[in-house]
């Protein structure tokens, strides 16, 4: 039996496309399930004059699963108020909604506000929350906030700052969507949950780690963004980080949250700051040009995007961890955009045997691989010997992937992520301290990539695996990727 929450949600940005695609089917899965069933109520706030109905009406649009009924019984649980999240008069209109619907569907002030809108807003809505007075001083207050959290580290402490003077750090949950992922969740209990993996998981077994997070589309509609940003900010700081921390964290005292955010922060606070020289031997970045067929535009032609933009759709790198149990082993990192598929894999490359007790055959690297999506499962490339009277070695491989079925029954990471939030499990968060040394990672990369503007960009082909110049990174070492697209 499924425990029922009772929680008010408060979206500010509900017309938006982030509530409307991924919070709301999010909620209605949580409601399916029986997580929220009838002690719960969903304000959507943003500035057009909707009406309760119309709201509702754009809500059910994106949901589909369930009955007729239920869909619509769902949907009797959502309000929308009209607000201008910079004027104080309309906090006091929203604190009557919220205080109304609090009695009505018997909530005992358990409050989650989540912004779904430009950061920028985020310090004005936190400071507002407090003047106006719209916490509970019963039940909880929560404040879920999304990525980009800042552009870099000064402004994330800026965005940081606006809010812990609302909320303390154990009330903010920072989504990283790709930390609600089935198979990120899953590397803590792979590791730990197998004694003779969580033995060779340092530096004397694991001669490097692989982790691709490929697209294949382009920039699509976001390019007003996306020139702001580029692929380091858009996904190295945030989702690679987050996936380095989960493979590297050393085992924590207890599987709980703050155990493991604390173990996490070891692997944060270890984060290397690369000087110029470093950066130019183990950073590259890339732009996409057109495909062979010259089809799909290249990055410079898309639209909002300056012609002579060097902006990066690509970046691949080698992270240096400095923990004692990770000295000598890369994490080579790598994404981009229009690249042969969507794809995000991590590869753990063990060491090879050089023992030579097999004379001149040579074995491979055997492999761990983890499927994170579309696929989801594990690989493990073992060597073996060839079938028959020979003495040959040759891999082999096994793999465990969930069948269609089993992806069904795997929740979409708003949908547990939400979950978390109203659980109040911090386990899946970014937490202030990792962003802070992520930040400063990726800060001395733009850095030294600014003080060299000419870039020969685009430099690689839409449809390929990005720049050259991303597998010489391994190469040079003897190395290569395991995934080749
Ligand atoms: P959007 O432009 O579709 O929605 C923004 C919302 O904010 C709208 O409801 C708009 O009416 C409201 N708004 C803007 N200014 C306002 C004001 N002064 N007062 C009241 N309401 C105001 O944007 P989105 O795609 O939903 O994204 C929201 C945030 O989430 C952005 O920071 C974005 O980067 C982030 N994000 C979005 C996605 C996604 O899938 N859309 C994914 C990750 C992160």
């Amino acid at each position: 039996m499924v425990k029922e929450n009772n929680t008010l949600f408060v979206i500010f940005g509900g017309s938006g496309d982030l509530a409307h695609r991924k919070l709301y089917p999010a909620l209605f899965q949580l409601y399916l399930k029986g997580s929220l069933n009838e002690h719960f109520a969903v304000i959507g706030t943003a500035r057009r004059p909707w009406s309760h109905e119309f709201f509702r009406a754009g809500v059910l649009e994106n949901l589909s699963d369930g009955t007729v009924e239920q869909r619509e019984t769902f949907v009797e649980h959502f309000y929308y108020q009209s607000h201008d999240v910079k004027d104080s008069a309309h906090y006091v209109a929203l604190k009557r909604l919220i205080d109304e619907l609090d009695a009505k569907y018997q909530i005992n002030g358990n409050r989650l506000f989540y912004m779904a809108m430009a950061p920028a807003l985020f310090g004005t809505i936190a400071d507002h929350l407090r003047s106006e007075r719209l916490l509970s001083t019963g039940g909880y207050n929560r404040l879920i906030i999304e990525k980009p959290f800042g552009h870099d580290y000064e402004s994330a402490l800026a965005l940081n700052n606006a809010i812990v003077g609302t909320f303390d750090q154990d009330q903010v949950f920072r989504i990283d969507h790709y930390l609600g992922k089935e198979m990120v969740q899953n590397i803590p209990f792979i590791r730990f949950a197998n004694p003779f993996l969580d033995a060779v998981w340092n530096r004397d077994y694991i001669d490097n780690i692989q982790i691709t997070l490929a697209e294949s589309l382009g920039v699509e509609e976001r390019g007003g963004y996306y020139e702001t940003a580029g692929a380091l900010r858009d996904m190295v700081q945030n989702h690679i980080m987050q996936i380095i921390a989960m493979l590297a964290f050393p085992r924590p005292t207890k599987y709980a949250d703050q155990e493991i955010n604390q173990a996490k922060s070891q692997v944060f606070a270890s984060l290397p700051v690369y000087t110029p020289a470093e950066v130019a031997t183990k950073f590259v970045r890339g732009q996409y040009g057109q495909d062979i067929a010259g089809k799909q535009v290249a990055y410079r032609d898309e639209d909002k995007i300056e012609p002579t933009s060097t902006v990066e759709t690509f970046v691949a790198g080698e992270v240096d961890l400095n923990l004692p149990q990770w000295q000598g082993v890369p994490f080579y990192v790598r994404t981009g955009k229009r690249l042969p598929t969507k794809k995000t894999r991590i590869d753990v490359v063990f060491k090879a045997d050089t023992s030579q007790l097999f004379a001149a055959q040579q074995p491979v690297n055997p492999v761990l691989t983890i499927q994170v999506e579309p696929e989801s499962g594990i690989e493990l490339t073992l060597n073996g010997k060839e079938i028959g009277t020979s003495s040959l070695i040759e891999p082999h491989q096994s793999q465990y992937l969930l069948n269609a079925d089993q992806q069904k029954q795997v929740p979409d990471a708003y949908e547990r992520l939400l979950l978390e939030a109203v659980l109040g499990k911090q386990g899946n968060f970014a937490q202030w301290e990792g962003m802070a040394g992520s930040w400063h990672f990726v800060d001395a990369i733009r850095s030294a990539w600014a003080q060299e503007p000419t870039v020969d960009f685009p430099n690689y082909q839409s449809g390929t695996m990005g720049p050259k110049a991303a597998d010489e990174l391994l190469t040079k070492t003897g190395r290569h990727w395991i995934y080749q697209g």
